[in-house]
C-alpha cells in the first residue's frame, strides 16, 4: 500500500480534508483534525511496522493504522457512493484519496514535529526487513520469554509488522511449533526463524498483500498472497513439504495453522533432560 501511495502523494498538497467518522480520530474532533491537515504538503510516505507514515514538509506527520479492514484508495475519476467511507483527502492535482473501513478499527493521528519517534519507539520493535536486523538481535528479543513463540512474535514490540498470517507462515518455514516457549528456541532454529520471517514478509510484499474480506490496494487492485499461503487458512490440506494435513489450533485466542509433522511440539533432537527446566515444567502441567 505504501509503495502505491508514495508516488501519487509525494509533493502533493492536501487541498481539502473531510473526516466523516469520529472514531477515526477520537478523542479529537473530526472537523478540527481535518482543518489541521488542510494545506499540508506531503514530503514522503513511509511505513513502520503496520503504521503508514505520511510526512509533511512542515515536519508534522499523519500516522495511519488500517487495523483489520481499513484501506486507502486513490482515484482521479471521482468517488462512487460508499457507505463505509470514513474520510476523503482532495489533493491539489484534483485527485482524491478515500479512506474506507468496514469494521472501523482504523485510526488517523496527527503528530507534531518530534513526536513520531517517541510514539513509535514505545509501540513498535525493530523492522525485520532492515539491513541491521540479524538473527542474533532476534535471539535477544526472545531471551527469557516463556510465552509461546507465536504470541511473542505477534507482540509488535518484539518485531514490527508481523500479524497473524505472517507469523504462521514464518513458523512453518522455520519448522517451529507455534506453542514452543520463545526462550527454548535454539541457535539453529533461530537462524531458520530469522530467514523464515524475512522470506514470508518479502513474499507478501512482492504479491502486494493478501486479499481477504475487504482489503484492496490504492489503485483498486487486490493482493495475491492468499494464493501462496503455506499454512494459514489451509486446515486439512496437505503440507507443501511433507504432505501431512495442516492442523489448526488456537494460540492467544488467534486461529493458528501449522504442520504437525514439520513443526513438532517437542524440539527436534532434544532429549527431555537437555531442555530448559522451565519449559519442561510447563509441558508437564
Ligand atoms: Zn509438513
Amino acid at each position: 500500500m505504501r509503495a502505491q501511495l508514495a508516488p501519487v502523494l509525494t509533493g502533493r498538497r492536501f487541498e481539502h480534508v473531510e473526516i466523516s467518522d469520529p472514531r477515526l480520530v477520537r478523542p479529537y474532533e473530526p472537523a478540527e483534525v481535518a482543518a489541521e491537515l488542510g494545506g499540508e504538503r506531503v514530503a514522503a510516505v513511509e511505513r513502520r511496522g503496520k503504521y503508514l507514515i505520511v510526512r509533511f514538509e512542515s515536519k508534522r506527520v499523519l500516522l495511519i493504522h488500517l487495523r483489520m479492514t481499513g484501506s486507502l484508495r486513490h482515484t482521479s475519476t471521482g468517488l462512487d457512493e460508499d457507505p463505509h467511507r470514513r474520510a476523503v483527502v482532495k489533493l491539489d492535482d484534483g485527485s482524491d484519496v478515500a479512506y474506507r473501513d468496514v469494521r472501523r478499527f482504523g485510526t488517523w493521528l496527527v503528530l507534531e514535529p518530534g513526536e513520531l519517534e517517541p510514539y513509535l519507539a514505545a509501540r513498535v520493535g525493530e523492522e525485520p526487513l532492515d539491513a541491521l536486523f540479524t538473527a542474533a538481535r532476534l535471539g535477544e528479543r526472545l531471551e527469557r520469554r516463556r510465552a509461546p513463540i507465536k504470541a511473542a512474535l505477534l507482540d509488535q514490540r518484539t518485531l514490527a509488522g508481523l500479524g497473524n498470517i505472517y507469523v504462521d507462515e514464518a513458523l512453518w518455514r522455520a519448522r517451529i511449533h507455534p506453542l514452543r516457549p520463545a526462550e527454548s528456541i535454539d541457535r539453529n532454529e533461530l537462524r531458520r526463524l530469522y530467514k523464515g520471517i524475512r522470506a514470508a514478509l518479502e513474499a507478501g510484499i512482492a504479491r502486494q498483500g493478501s486479499t481477504l474480506r475487504d482489503y484492496a490496494l490504492p489503485d483498486g487492485g487486490s493482493g495475491s498472497m492468499q494464493h501462496e499461503f503455506k499454512v494459514y487458512g489451509r486446515g486439512g490440506e496437505p503440507c507443501d513439504r511433507c504432505g501431512t494435513p495442516i492442523a489448526k489450533t488456537r494460540v492467544g485466542g488467534r486461529g493458528t495453522w501449522f504442520c504437525p509433522a514439520c513443526q513438532p511440539e517437542r524440539q527436534a533432537g532434544a532429549s527431555p533432560s537437555s531442555r530448559p527446566s522451565r519449559s519442561r515444567r510447563q509441558s508437564s502441567v
